[in-house]
């Protein structure tokens, strides 16, 4: 039992369920032109995949915002960049 509980309403969303493929994703937060892309009506959640294929090309770093949702993405693409380097 935890005598100190934080309030946090965001911290557990009822899903992340992609509306394109239907699988589970991971929350994560796109900047509202690079959203406004693929989801006009703002409404909806897509997984990443899908996501780059709307928009036709891959994401990068550039079209996260910069909050700790984000984080675990953040990492992710900096370990895959370091991984593709040659040298
Ligand atoms: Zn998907």
């Amino acid at each position: 039992m935890k005598p100190r509980q934080h309030h946090v309403p965001n911290a557990t969303p009822p899903h992340h369920i992609c509306d394109g493929c239907g699988d589970f994703n991971n929350p994560y937060m796109l900047k509202n032109p690079v959203w406004r892309q693929i989801m006009p009506s703002k409404r909806g959640f897509l997984c990443l995949d899908c996501v780059a294929e709307r928009l036709g090309r891959p994401l990068t770093l550039l079209d996260f915002t910069e909050t700790p949702i984000n984080r675990p993405i953040f990492v992710a693409y900096e370990m895959g960049l370091r991984d593709g380097r040659a040298a």
